[in-house]
């Protein structure tokens, strides 16, 4: 008997779809608890919730839904070309970055072409890579576990076509610098696009100047995201800024309307409220110490982070993952990141924190 499968593209049979953090309702389905009992550490989400302005703007805009948006996200698109110092001809949204990281691929790759990224970054890009029968090429990291630029470099060949340095990285949590990133984007060749991934960049207490290669006219973008410092993972926001002609080829890749309504809404009024943005940095840089504080005591293994999230080498991760999802905190097990002996922690609020460690506790005893 024939299936529809048996007619479907090989690559995409091939696939295994993106492992999502636990939500919390099925968790608390599962474990018969209230929703409110759980702590989700899971997926780099933003504990403070979204900005007040974002969500005031929102409702607003709630009103008009029965209207298609602005294809052209006239009114974001303009605001963003005005942060960066670019042209609007320059910036490309999307639903979430994950779109626009996408659309690149859809720019592309093909057979036969490659796309580069660290070992151990975000499993997106393999994934979006096999969806378009490209091949994915991992470069190790350093023993610090940044970004090897040079070992990329080397790896770089003529069918080389994308390479991703996320800078915080994901899950890993380390960083490249200003000087490693000149020499690199020195010897990068004119067929490679450069995507700086930098949906941590927020986090990071130092800022490496990525958008002047942009304005240097190489084939570089930088992509930023909406869902993690912002708080506004549920509404599906990120953007991109890059050459004019990278910008019109993700812009002609895209759907007609590919961001909502709410969601250029929001973002508009969400990167006016520097308030907010600044708690929530504030609110990890807190995070971060009580967690290190602890692992140091208890002398656990971490690595220092730039992101939102600490890597922490408890053993048997996906073991500790389900002791502790047992007693309602969701955190992530990095099996499919290669990572078996790690987990994940989101830094959240004092308390959410409080509790993550009270369980880890009990769990590592
Ligand atoms: C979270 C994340 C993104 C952005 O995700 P969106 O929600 O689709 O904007 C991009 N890159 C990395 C490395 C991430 O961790």
């Amino acid at each position: 008997m024939s299936t529809i499968t048996q007619y479907a593209n090989q690559y995409v049979l091939d696939l295994v779809a993106y492992q999502p953090g636990k939500p919390i309702e099925e968790t608390a389905r599962e474990l018969g608890l209230n929703a409110s009992d759980i702590v989700k550490l899971a997926s780099n989400e933003n504990s403070l919730g979204p900005s007040p302005k974002a969500v005031q703007a929102m409702q607003q805009a709630a009103m008009g839904a029965h209207i298609y948006p602005d294809g052209a996200s006239f009114a974001l698109r303009s605001k963003l070309a005005g942060m960066f110092g670019v042209d609007f001809k320059q910036t490309v949204v999307g639903s979430g970055s994950s779109e626009i990281i996408e659309l690149l691929c859809h720019a592309c790759l093909h057979e036969g072409i490659e796309l580069m990224a660290a070992k151990h970054s975000f499993s997106m890009y393999p994934i979006m890579c096999k969806l378009f029968g490209a091949k994915y090429v991992e470069v190790e990291n350093k023993a610090d576990w940044s970004h090897d630029l040079m070992a990329m470099l080397k790896a770089i060949t003529p069918q080389t076509r994308l390479i991703f340095i996320t800078n915080p990285t994901n899950p890993v949590g380390t960083m490249v610098f200003q000087e490693e990133m000149d020499a690199f984007m020195a010897q990068v060749p004119e067929h490679v696009i450069v995507a700086f991934d930098e949906a941590y960049i927020d986090f990071a207490d130092v800022k490496p100047d990525t958008i002047k290669y942009v304005k240097q006219g190489k084939n570089v973008i930088l992509l930023r995201t909406f869902s993690k410092a912002y708080g506004l993972a549920g509404l599906r926001a990120g953007y991109g800024i890059t050459t004019p002609e990278i910008a019109d080829l993700l812009n002609k890749a895209r759907t007609p309307f590919n961001m909502n309504l709410m969601a250029q809404a929001a973002t508009v009024a969400a990167l006016d409220d520097k308030e907010h943005l600044e708690a929530s940095v504030r609110m990890v840089a807190k995070g971060k110490k009580q967690f290190y504080t602890a692992f140091e005591q208890w002398g656990i293994e971490y690595i220092p982070s730039h992101g939102n999230f600490i890597l922490v080498k408890t053993g048997r991760g996906r073991d500790v993952f389900n002791a502790c999802l047992a007693k309602g905190v969701i955190l992530r097990h990095m099996d499919g990141y290669g990572l078996p002996e790690y987990i994940r922690i989101t830094v959240g609020n004092e308390k959410e924190n409080s509790r993550c460690l009270e369980v880890l506790r009990e769990v590592l005893k």
